[in-house]
């Protein structure tokens, strides 16, 4: 896969809550997992061991404030984070808040549905507070070397 053709190369379709020059963190507004975000990497770069050690350490400040932000606004009984980059090998982290009475619990949110899951969209007030958060922690992480 090209930069002309990759999905992460081009104008991002969802929200961005925070971003810097290395990587944005955006918001895909699933209905099944509402406040499901992903740490997205500017550059097309395929594996973490292609980026060097600060940079490594700096994608995962920000997945780590992500998940940090995501656990005292919605306090979900367990957070995944997977970073394949199969069918987009462009560099990604998927930060996912899961719930034991979501649509796929316990199995991935790719995998079998469990339930019927209740969708829903992130209330005006959880989607400032998640910027908000998320925004605070990242450059707090980044600001410690
Ligand atoms: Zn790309």
């Amino acid at each position: 896969m090209t930069e002309k053709s990759c999905p992460l190369c081009q104008p991002t379709p969802h929200q961005t809550l925070w971003q810097d020059g290395f990587c944005r963190v955006v918001l895909l507004h699933d209905a099944d997992y509402p406040a499901y975000c992903r740490v997205e990497l500017i550059a097309h770069i395929k594996e973490m061991t292609d980026l060097v050690p600060p940079e490594r350490a700096h994608m995962m400040k920000v997945v780590f404030a992500v998940e940090t932000a995501l656990r005292e606004l919605i306090q979900p009984d367990k957070i995944n984070l997977a970073s394949l980059g199969n069918k987009t090998p462009h560099l990604h982290w998927h930060v996912i808040p899961r719930f034991d009475n979501d649509r796929h619990f316990p199995n991935s949110h790719w995998g079998v549905a469990e339930r019927a899951g209740e969708p829903r969209k992130l209330s005006e007030s959880e989607l400032v507070q998640l910027q908000d958060k998320v925004k605070l922690y990242a450059e707090r992480a980044l600001a410690v070397t």
